[in-house]
């Protein structure tokens, strides 16, 4: 069995993050968790790649269209569409054309349950509704009911793998392996060793 520590998960620092000058807080969160970076860079996502990365998983099209549906429905509200799959063309026109609009930061995390723990400090997809102490919790006042009147993707600055399945699937499709880097953090000395040997002198 592979060691906890070394899960890993993708994160990327959507247009508006890297807009509002928030890419720097958004690292060190995830710094000061005790996660180590092991893949990082800059660049503006081609369309086709957008795409891609949000169907990698092939069940990604009707989950979030039913989720979308169901959303509407809980606050009360009618969905402009019945089909999942017709909601979700047009969530997924929204985010390619947000996320192709300019530079993103694209990174790995790794660490003991990394998925978990980045989606814990990233917070709930919907800024509104989004725990306070989370990421877009703190940063983001936006919410469907204004992205929807928008005709846009809701900005969240964050993407952040959601299981681990996925989280390997996007490492692989944002990452050559020779980029994903192996090194010792001398911090994951106090958080990972049984013996706490060496401290005193
Ligand atoms: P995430 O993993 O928290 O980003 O959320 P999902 O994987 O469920 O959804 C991916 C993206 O689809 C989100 O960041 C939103 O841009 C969009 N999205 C998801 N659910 C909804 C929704 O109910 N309404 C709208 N307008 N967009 C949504
Ligand atoms: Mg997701």
């Amino acid at each position: 069995m592979t060691h906890p520590s070394t899960e890993r998960t993708l994160v990327i620092i959507k247009p508006d993050g890297i807009q509002r000058g928030l890419a720097g807080e958004i690292i060190s969160r995830f710094e000061k968790v005790g996660l180590k970076l092991v893949a990082s860079k800059m660049l503006i996502p081609e369309v086709s790649h957008i795409e891609e990365h949000y169907t990698l998983d092939p069940e990604w099209r009707r989950i979030t269209g039913e989720k979308t549906i169901e959303g509407y429905k809980s606050k009360g509200l009618t969905p402009p569409m019945d089909d999942p799959y017709k909601i979700t063309e047009v969530i997924l026109a929204n985010l390619k054309k947000y996320m192709t609009s300019g530079p993103v930061i694209a990174m790995v995390w790794q660490g003991a349950h990394a998925v978990k723990i980045v989606r814990k400090l990233v917070g709930g997809t919907e800024p509104l509704t989004s725990d306070v102490g989370t990421i877009r919790g703190d940063y983001v006042l936006d919410s469907y009911a204004m992205s929807d009147a928008d005709s846009r993707a809701i900005r969240n600055l964050i993407h952040a793998s959601g299981n681990l399945a996925d989280a390997e699937k996007e490492v692989n499709h944002w990452f050559k392996p020779e980029e994903v880097m192996n090194y010792r953090l001398v911090q994951e000395e106090i958080i990972y060793d049984v013996n706490l040997d060496g401290i005193l002198e």
